[in-house]
């Protein structure tokens, strides 16, 4: 999913530092940075080997679904029978089924609704309170009209009948968003069951409830009564997962956590007002049925055409939503091997469409198709299919071939979400007084973006199927990471929100929790399960394991688990087993704590190498002394002619007065003869070599302020002029996880200028003004403000307002705006 306000964030990279410091997450411990990740992972088995691989016994259930469903136009409601046929390949016995009741989630007394928190109040002081700080709380008229709606509307799902093969009722019990279905025989390892339930639901308003589905409705068409787009998903009672990890996944639908779902086969049957146009997950059965011989042969073309073909043109969608029927069309859809099924349905819907052919033997055509009304204009008939064909071609490149027939984008009331084959996409055109549609800059780039996100959906985690319900990082963050990759191919300017500079004022924050939470319990779903996991991959890619390696390993894991069911530890497991590198010490920092990166260069000396000889060292010596400051008094008085003593009685002087500390005597030179004399000729050799050679040895002192433990990049500048970068590998910290040093030797003429870590900023270091040594002055900007007069009238007068004129509607256009006091 992507909404608008996380895409928001993305784009305009938005200060993410938050003003709620409700909850303290202790930062920053030092502790066990490089312990192994294994006492934390689960024990790897036969159905998940230790190299995150599907173990030999790996298993998944099969679930089948026959469907045939019926939209009613007028009462804006679904009524439905499903042929459900579940293959239990799991090595259990199991007694009941649980099925995922997503509709429920409408209903006034869900989980959902219940445990809602209010967070208008803020800190306003109660009404009695008198004075004018006193504010009311404050309740958006969005959240009005969502309770109004769920109070006008009967919601949820009317599961009208549940019975077996041979008919019989089957008992069932409905726990909010789910349902147990009791099964009268146990059903046995590789055994199959089949029943059939009929239900119905009113669809929900999507912009007054703000769910990843439901009805748009266009008032101001031509049409009497105007007009609506339908996007129906999580539409049929479907089958939780059940794993061999978690057994059944029945964790309450409450809004958050996305769908943990099991791959099958579909039949589906859509029944709707005959001129509406239908874009489905599945391949079209009955083309000859519901598509105009125009239709068909403008399909056929789009096949292999450079650009994209009209199927439905505008003026024919235009033509279309004026009229209406209430002759009914079936659509007949079958999809192969998908974890879900989602729809749309308008007469409004112009439709257009291109063959990508992506070669290869499983799928070598893929149909790239976008469905939108009038409101979509030019912006979606230049970037939606566009977008899908670009995502079908860089997502391939780290994965695997697009498997499925077609690829679909359909825009609708939902910002953006993702279904196997269709996606809902919602950016639009704005319509102008002269009649024409324009789009904003930000408006193109939602639209690219959310194109590009959500079909990348399709792979991760639609076809590598993650349980989105526990973890919403490895479906958002993941494919956060991809969208970045193609986004960046596409038009490096927009900010995609995926470089490591995106992430810091959120990881410097401390209200977070670690990436490993549990979807609905994640604060700040954006940074947490989109930005900081796409970022660390990001760097994991760029800066740790360089590309080769890196991309090597994601495709592995692509490949290792496409149409199954990875976990977390199955993606540590492989990306390290792949790429032949220990991450523990990533994945624990990243991924497990809120540590954020802030390594600070503190000191660097620059040390030169005694040679023992007592006629050179002690020389030296001296005239270290020398370069010291003279004292002030002692300056001052020789300034001001004043003798000393002995200047006034040379008489008095002595042996002292010609020889100093640093005087050499026969006895040091023996010493240094006879430790010459004990040194091993390859000790010798060494001294001598690196006497005559005299390099520099700085030594460079850095702190670890963040606690994340990371390489250091380190950029070395010299004073001829030349440059220098060095990679320090994070193992640096293992023993040493808040301060280390490092020596580096460079030649007698190359001496240090300046050092900076992290020049390209690829690491996430929050706080750039401590890398460098010596310290950098710092640009910024300052704003000279003009004082607001304090005159400023703080109550009413009502004295004077009293005489104000009532204005009628007509005053309100022709007057010009009133002035802000
Ligand atoms: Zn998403």
């Amino acid at each position: 999913m992507l909404n608008k306000i996380i895409m928001t964030v993305m784009l305009l990279l938005l200060s993410i530092a938050s003003t709620n410091a409700a909850i303290k997450q202790s930062k920053g411990d030092f502790e066990d940075k490089f312990r192994q990740l294994d006492e934390v992972l689960p024990t790897p088995n036969v159905y998940r080997n230790a190299a995150g691989e599907p173990g030999h016994q790996y298993w998944q259930q099969q679930v089948d679904y026959q469907i045939k469903a019926r939209l009613d136009e007028h009462k804006r409601r679904i009524e439905a029978t499903e042929t459900i046929t579940y293959k239990n390949n799991s090595p259990d016995t199991l007694k009941y089924l649980w099925l995922q009741l997503d509709q429920n989630i409408f209903r006034n007394d869900s989980m959902a609704a219940m445990s809602s928190n209010f967070g208008g109040i803020g800190d306003r002081a109660p009404a009695a309170r008198a004075g004018s700080m006193n504010k009311p709380a404050r309740l958006s008229l969005d959240h009005l009209r969502r309770q109004q709606f769920v109070d006008d509307n009967e919601l949820g799902y009317e599961i009208k009948n549940i019975s077996n093969k041979s008919g019989k009722a089957l008992k069932h019990v409905i726990v909010g968003t789910n349902m147990r279905i009791d099964l009268p025989i146990p059903l046995k390892p590789g055994k199959t069951t089949t029943f059939t339930i009929d239900f119905a639901f009113n669809i929900v308003e999507e912009d007054a409830v703000s769910a990843r589905s439901g009805y748009e409705h266009f008032p101001d068409d031509e049409r009497e009564g105007g007009n609506d787009i339908f996007l129906l998903a999580q539409w049929f009672p479907r089958l939780h997962s059940y794993t061999d990890y978690e057994a059944w996944t029945n964790k309450e639908f409450i809004g958050r956590g996305e769908f943990t779902l099991e791959f099958g086969d579909y039949e589906v049957e859509l029944t709707v007002p005959a001129d509406h146009i239908v874009s489905s997950t599945g391949a079209l059965q009955n083309p000859k049925q519901v598509l105009s011989t125009t239709q068909r042969k403008r399909l056929k073309e789009a096949q292999n055409a450079k650009r994209i073909v009209f199927v439905v043109t505008e003026q024919e969608a235009l033509e279309n939503e004026k009229a209406g029927t209430d002759k009914q069309k079936t659509w007949k859809f079958s999809a192969e091997n998908v974890r879900d099924f989602a729809w749309a349905s308008s007469r409004k819907f112009l439709w257009d469409a291109r063959g990508h052919q992506q070669g290869g033997n499983d799928q070598p055509l893929v149909m790239a198709m976008s469905f939108y009304p009038k409101e979509g204009g030019d912006l979606w008939k230049k970037y939606s299919t566009e977008a899908i064909i670009q995502t079908l071609e860089v997502y391939s490149r780290f994965s695997f071939d697009y498997p499925y027939p077609v690829a679909q984008s359909v825009n609708g009331p939902v910002g953006g979400m993702e279904y196997p084959m269709i996606t809902f996409n919602g950016p639009r055109t704005e319509l102008q007084d002269d009649g024409s549609r324009t789009y904003s800059q930000a408006e193109k780039r939602f639209l690219i973006g959310v194109v590009i996100h959500e079909v990348g959906h399709i792979y991760f985690p639609m076809i590598v199927n993650s349980d989105e319900r526990q973890w919403t990082w490895m479906d958002e963050g993941l494919n956060s990471f991809l969208d970045g990759i193609a986004g960046r191919e596409w038009d490096p300017t927009v900010p995609w929100g995926v470089e490591p500079r995106d992430i810091v004022g959120y990881m410097k924050g401390s209200v977070q929790v670690p990436i490993m939470t549990q979807s609905d319990s994640v604060l700040k779903l954006g940074p947490n399960g989109y930005t900081k996991p796409a970022v660390a991959l990001n760097i994991l890619r760029e800066t740790i394991l360089g590309r080769e390696l890196f991309d090597f390993a994601f495709k592995e894991y692509a490949q290792r688990w496409k149409y199954k069911r990875p976990t977390p530890s199955d993606f540590f497991r492989t990306m390290e087993e792949a790429s032949g590198v220990d991450l523990d010490w990533f994945w624990r920092g990243w991924f497990y704590t809120t540590d954020h990166v802030d390594i600070s260069l503190d000191t660097i000396y620059k040390l030169r190498l005694d040679t023992k000889d007592p006629d050179i060292d002690f020389s030296r010596q001296r005239q270290e002394e020398l370069n010291k400051p003279m004292s002030l008094t002692d300056e001052r008085n020789k300034a001001e002619g004043n003798k000393l003593w002995v200047e006034r009685f040379p008489d008095i002087t002595d042996f002292y007065d010609e020889n100093d500390r640093f005087t050499v005597t026969n006895k040091e030179r023996n010493k240094y003869q006879k430790f010459l004399k004990k040194l091993e000729p390859w000790e010798r050799t060494t001294l001598e070599r690196a006497i005559k050679e005299d390099k520099n040895y700085y030594v460079l002192e850095f702190s670890n302020k963040g606690g994340l433990v990371m390489p250091i990049i380190l950029d070395l500048s010299f004073e001829d002029g030349s440059t220098e970068t060095q990679y320090i590998p994070a193992e640096i910290w293992r023993r040493s996880p808040k301060a280390v040093k490092r020596l580096i030797i460079t030649d007698k003429n190359k001496v240090l200028a300046s050092v900076s870590i992290d020049p390209r900023w690829e690491t996430a270091d929050v706080d750039v003004h401590n890398n460098h040594y010596p310290r950098k002055i710092i640009p910024s900007r300052i704003e000279a403000y003009k004082k607001k007069k304090s005159t400023k009238k703080v109550s009413r007068d009502i004295m004077q307002d009293i005489k104000t004129e009532l204005k009628t509607e007509d005053d309100d256009e022709t007057e010009a705006p009133e002035k802000d006091g």
